[in-house]
């Protein structure tokens, strides 16, 4: 482990594509900047299997989006360094102080693109199908599944709203609930009732998906009968949460009723000064990789202006206590 502290004006917290972004802006922008990341550089795209939705290009496996992006990075001089960044201590100056499990590294300004990882059911398939009819991104992944029956797991408002758009491609949309009630707004349920490709399969859990080489069928289980049924589907979309890895600060950011952090929507800053998010840790109506370069471009340009303000306004301030100290009030 390395013990010498490396001091940056900006430390970009992930390599996913809001990382490789800010990292891309930040070395064509010459900053003095560093990305860390705990596993490859390329985030969840590194678990996509095709992007159909990146402008430019019609269409790509997620792992050459993520190599193409890391490489244009790098290839403007941005530097990543390993390690998992386990804390991030803000002092009273400003400076931030990250901890990574490879050593500390110091910083006015931080741009956290740590994204986050759909929960899981953890059900047998679940993981073998990731990609090959398992999906946790409808408007990723539903038009790859025209005219198939799909189901929907899940009883939240992203299952409802997800489902509904699933229905602009699938053949029958079956919306699978282990409770009686969903929680989702009562007006996304009024609409779903409403479109005639969707039906309800409530009080019911999935214990497994079974297919050959996709997705084929789901093995269900009613939760007040005990019966257990086969549902024939093309594939399977799980919407039962998202966690943003939005833990790393020692102290409160603003953030919304799931986590994900506040951010003005001009710089992308957050309730704590030179703390900046883009990607899918900020809230926001979507998560897409055009919103986390979008995001991403925002921040690092906004943080270089922070860093450059927060550096003047420390040298008024030394200037300031040297007049003091020279005219005696110190
Ligand atoms: C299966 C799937 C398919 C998808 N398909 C599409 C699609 O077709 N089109 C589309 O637009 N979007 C798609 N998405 C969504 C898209 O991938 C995300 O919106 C995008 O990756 C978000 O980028 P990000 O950089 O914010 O976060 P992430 O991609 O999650 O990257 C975050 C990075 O931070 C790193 N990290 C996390 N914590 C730490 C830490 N403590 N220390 C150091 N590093 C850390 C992670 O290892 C990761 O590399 C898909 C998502 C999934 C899961």
């Amino acid at each position: 482990m390395a013990t010498e502290t490396r001091t940056f004006d900006i430390i970009i917290i992930g390599a996913g594509p809001a990382g490789l972004a800010a990292g891309l802006y930040a070395g064509r922008n010459m900053e003095n900047a560093v990305l860390v990341e705990s596993k490859a550089p390329g985030g969840q795209l590194l678990n996509t299997e095709l992007v159909e939705d990146y402008p430019g290009i019609k269409s790509i496996l997620g792992g050459d989006l993520a190599a193409a992006m890391l490489d244009q990075a790098l290839s403007f001089g941005a530097e990543i360094v390993p390690g998992e960044v386990t804390r991030i201590h803000v002092a009273k100056d400003g400076v931030k102080t990250v901890e990574t499990t490879e050593g500390t590294l110091r910083a006015p300004a931080v741009i956290i693109t740590a994204g986050g990882n759909p929960r899981k059911l953890g059900i047998p398939g679940e993981e073998e199908f990731a990609g090959r009819g398992v999906s946790y991104c409808a408007v990723c992944d539903g038009a790859f599944f025209r005219d198939v029956p799909l189901a929907v797991i899940g009883g939240g408002d992203a299952a409802l709203e997800e489902g509904a758009f699933l229905t602009r491609y699938a053949s029958r949309v079956s919306i699978i609930h282990r409770r009686d009630q969903f929680r989702a707004q009562g007006l996304l349920v009024d609409e779903a009732r409403r479109n005639p490709k969707v039906d309800f399969i409530m009080d019911t859990v999935v214990d497994s998906i079974g297919g050959n080489d996709k997705v084929q069928s789901l093995a269900l289980r009613n939760l007040s009968s005990g019966e257990q049924s086969t549902l024939d589907v093309g594939g399977a979309f799980i919407f039962v949460g998202f966690i943003p890895n939005t833990e790393l600060v020692d102290m409160h950011i603003d953030h919304d009723k799931s986590g994900y952090y506040i951010t003005d929507p001009f710089t992308m800053m957050t309730s704590v000064p030179g703390i900046f998010a883009a990607g899918d840790v900020r809230s926001q109506l979507t998560r897409q990789i055009t919103t986390a370069v979008g995001d991403a471009t925002t921040a690092t340009i906004a943080a270089s202006k922070w860093v450059e303000e927060w550096r003047r306004n420390r040298q008024d301030t030394a200037a300031m206590l040297a007049d003091d100290m020279i005219s005696g009030a110190v």
